[in-house]
């Protein structure tokens, strides 16, 4: 097992990187007068019966809600909580997240408003959700004006993550995944930037003691930023590198050709090329990082999309400022720096 110390003083947890969920969903369990676990439909199918068989003495209440972002609606949210005070759930009972970022962001949530209050724990199942959405504290869900407008800050009290439960992952959320990972070693630490490249193959194969490596990694990176600025207001931003442009092309394919991963990736070749356009950066380290992008194989071409629209989705972006457009470049290996724009000043 790894285990990584999250440092938020008060609010402080570990994250347990392990190889057997379930062990890890007998770890999650051990304390709480009520368990309740939060996942969802497809996560079920696959390892409910196992986790039931496995846990038959202490057997947790179970809300299985459908799987994808159309799930993170207050809706959602008013089914589980009324579930919730269903089960006679108090205070001191626990809700177990178990699933990729939608399970983990509606139920921490829900964990968060229950009676003001009740532990969470995260047990992540896809790589975006272990690398990137269950470490930092943040929860919410979409609302009809836009995706994560309403949520709550709220950490976990520990993140317990299984490498093992990739291997059903569909590849298309593997490669989604990915996408975060890379942006890692790109914002941060360019050695791992070159592990990755140089570990590809593996990843792809979900080798164990890659993945194991990579995901603290990752996690860790996340933990650094996160602990300096737990309610983003400063350094966490450069976690938005390729968001800029990436959430515009979620939103103007009404998130539905990209996941969000994939979106992600174009979005930081595009910005890559801008720090190169700007010369922040230098062709061979532009090269570098497109290596990189190269081998996820998603395709960069966006020529079949409105530059007009795409511009139009990143000024209304909430992190901007006044006229002009939030990126995050990389200026050098390893380092990135906020750059505000005006629109006609974006390049592509
Ligand atoms: P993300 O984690 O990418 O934010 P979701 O929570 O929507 O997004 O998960 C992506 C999809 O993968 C969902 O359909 C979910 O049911 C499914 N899923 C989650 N974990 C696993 C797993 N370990 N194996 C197979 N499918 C999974
Ligand atoms: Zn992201």
């Amino acid at each position: 097992m790894e285990r990584l110390l999250i440092d938020l003083g008060e609010d402080s947890y570990y994250i347990d990187i392990d190889e057997d969920l379930l062990e890890i969903m007998d770890k999650a369990i051990d304390s709480g007068d009520k368990i309740v676990l939060i996942t969802d439909k497809n996560v079920d199918n696959l390892y409910g019966k196992a986790i039931e068989k496995f846990l038959k003495d202490k057997k947790p209440y179970k809300i299985t809600i459908p799987p994808g972002e159309k799930s993170k609606t207050m809706a959602t949210v008013e089914y589980i909580l009324s579930q919730m005070l269903d089960c006679g759930l108090t205070r001191n009972s626990k809700v177990i997240a178990l699933g990729g970022g939608v399970v983990g962001d509606i139920a921490g949530f829900s964990a968060s408003i229950y009676m003001r209050g009740i532990d969470f724990v995260q047990v992540p199942t896809t790589l975006l959700a272990q690398v990137d959405s269950s470490v930092g504290g943040k929860t919410g869900i979409n609302m009809p004006a836009g995706k994560n407008t309403v949520g709550s800050f709220y950490q976990p009290k520990a993140v317990l993550i299984d490498t093992k439960v990739l291997k059903t992952l569909p590849k298309r959320e593997l490669i989604s995944g990915i996408g975060e990972v890379i942006k890692y070693g790109i914002i941060y630490d360019d050695m791992f930037l070159n592990d990755i490249k140089n570990e590809f193959e593996a990843i792809l194969k979900l080798d164990y003691k890659v993945m194991k490596k990579v995901i603290r990694r990752c996690c860790e990176i996340k933990a650094a930023i996160v602990s300096q600025d737990e309610k983003e207001k400063g350094i966490r931003k450069i976690l938005n590198f390729g968001h800029t442009i990436g959430h515009g092309l979620e939103a103007i394919t009404n998130y539905k050709k990209y996941t969000h991963g994939e979106a992600v990736i174009i979005g930081m070749y595009y910005e890559a090329k801008l720090a190169k356009s700007l010369g922040y950066i230098k062709e061979t380290y532009f090269k570098e990082i497109t290596d990189i992008i190269h081998k996820t194989e998603v395709s960069l071409d966006i020529t079949m999309l409105s530059l007009e629209d795409l511009t139009h989705a990143m000024i209304k972006d909430k992190k901007n400022r006044g006229e002009k457009i939030s990126f995050i470049l990389p200026i050098d290996k390893g380092k990135v720096k906020e750059v505000l724009l005006f629109p006609n000043e974006v390049m592509w």
